[in-house]
């Protein structure tokens, strides 16, 4: 590309970045404005954007342990933590070292590479619903080719989803969707056909005589169901005794494929995700998140007589470029070995009990209604008088007082999720001093309320 050099100043001089080009100066502020000018919104995600929650996102400059560092060099305790990936903190020194070995050898090769089978005996043993899996590069593509193989190996057209699960952005399942696509007041996209939307079936989560009757009215044409076991894209909500079982149940009546999504979930919760906390098993398994150990990555896996129907064996096609690409692969190896090694989740149990207990025992004392869903390292805050079981009940909560703590927190170095409806996650670099101080401010911005 030509570039006019003398034009480029004088635009340059017109928006008036020059100046701070030249001084170096970066900051999070001037950095958003030149992105908005070439980058819809600025962000290259819409939540990342923080529209619900008002002001400029900041710019990280970079980040360790429990901490970002922002382009204005302010430090945050971070419990966004790169929206779940990050469960051993920021830059990890045994990850950060796998990806330096792996690179040495090349980034990306275009052939089978001996991680991909490493990986693949990794999850087998994680997972017992697992008996065969492949690796995409992301949990969109995870969820996506999991449907499509759904509808290839049971030769039906419809798919189930729940109100507020968010399932990443593929059209069929930006129906009711959670996540960003709630947060930007777009649950159901533009751009998904009437063609395509009409094949998604929406039920409520928790409700298994709705689910019922659903599933009756369409009999014979539910290729599968997919759900987030634990929902942790509108809030995090957790299941009523029995609703997963009455979905294995309703799934095998009807011969539909039970799809659990746990790329939020898996290895977070369990080496297993949910999985590890319950007794239900799925057909499918979509993962994606922490098996990347911070770099893009997702991978779909099940009952061998489903896999089996997968290109090249199989007449279902699924492909990736960078599928099982060997940093992403060596990242991921590393962060679910240090994972077994260590066995962090009774600690990071503790540690999200504090942070639930800590924020409960304010909004008591302030006699502010505030529900506080906890599991392991998840937590989210609904300002609402009941237990939050369902999308509807989520999205009743009060969100101005949810951004007003995010306010105060950010304003004192603890980062939120910039939206009411996602889920805060808690990592081992957490343990210590950045917990005690998080706790404080937390506390106080639940008071200042
Ligand atoms: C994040 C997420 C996805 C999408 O993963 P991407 O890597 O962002 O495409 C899918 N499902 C769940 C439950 C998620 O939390």
């Amino acid at each position: 590309m030509q570039v006019n050099f003398p034009l480029a100043l004088s635009s340059a001089l017109a928006e008036g970045v020059f100046s701070a080009r030249c001084l170096g100066v970066n900051s999070s502020e001037q950095l958003f404005q030149r992105a908005l000018a070439m980058i819809p919104g600025g962000v290259n995600s819409p939540v990342r954007a923080f529209r619900s929650v008002g002001g400029t996102p900041f710019f990280t400059k970079s980040a360790n342990g429990a901490r970002l560092t922002t382009a204005d060099g302010q430090e945050l305790i971070d419990f966004v933590l790169t929206w779940g990936p990050a469960i051993h903190g920021h830059n990890d020194p045994e990850i950060r070292n796998a990806i330096r070995d792996a690179l040495d050898r090349g980034t990306s090769f275009g052939t089978p590479n001996p991680l991909e089978v490493e990986m693949a005996e990794l999850l087998l043993a994680c997972f017992p619903a697992v008996k065969k899996v492949r690796m995409t590069n992301s949990g969109t593509e995870a969820t996506m080719s999991a449907i499509r193989l759904a509808r290839g190996f049971t030769g039906r057209p419809k798919i189930i989803k729940f109100s507020g699960c968010y399932h990443g952005h593929v059209d069929s399942l930006l129906v009711k969707a959670g996540s960003g696509a709630l947060t930007q007041g777009n649950p159901d996209s533009a751009g998904v056909t009437p063609g395509t939307a009409a094949d998604t079936l929406v039920a409520e989560y928790n409700n298994l005589p709705a689910l019922a009757a659903l599933f009756e009215a369409n009999v014979g044409q539910v290729a599968g169901l997919i759900v987030e076991p634990f929902p942790a894209n509108v809030g995090l909500i957790l299941p009523d005794a029995g609703f997963l079982a009455g979905l294995r149940e309703l799934c095998t009546k009807h011969g539909t494929v039970l799809i659990f999504d746990e790329v939020m979930t898996g290895f977070r919760l369990s080496l297993a995700g949910t999985q590890g906390l319950h007794t239900v098993v799925p057909d499918l398994v979509c993962m994606g998140k922490i098996i990347g150990g911070g770099l893009p990555v997702g991978a779909f896996g099940g009952k061998a007589e489903i896999m089996d129907k997968l290109a090249p064996l199989g007449p279902v096609y699924q492909a990736g470029t960078l599928s099982g690409n060997p940093l992403a692969m060596a990242a991921g190896l590393a962060a679910v070995r240090k994972l077994q090694r260590e066995n962090p989740y009774p600690r990071l149990e503790v540690l999200g009990q504090r942070v639930r207990d800590t924020l409960l025992a304010a909004a008591k004392a302030k006699g502010i209604p505030l529900q506080v869903p906890q599991v392991g390292s998840m937590f989210s805050l609904f300002f609402n008088t009941e237990k939050v079981r369902n999308y509807d009940q989520a999205i009743a909560s009060n969100g101005d007082l949810y951004r007003k703590v995010f306010r105060y927190a950010l304003d004192h170095g603890v980062y939120l999720a910039p939206s009411p409806y996602e889920t805060a996650f808690l990592s081992t670099a957490h343990e210590g001093k950045d917990i005690d101080q998080a706790c404080t401010v937390l506390d106080a911005a639940v008071r200042a309320l």
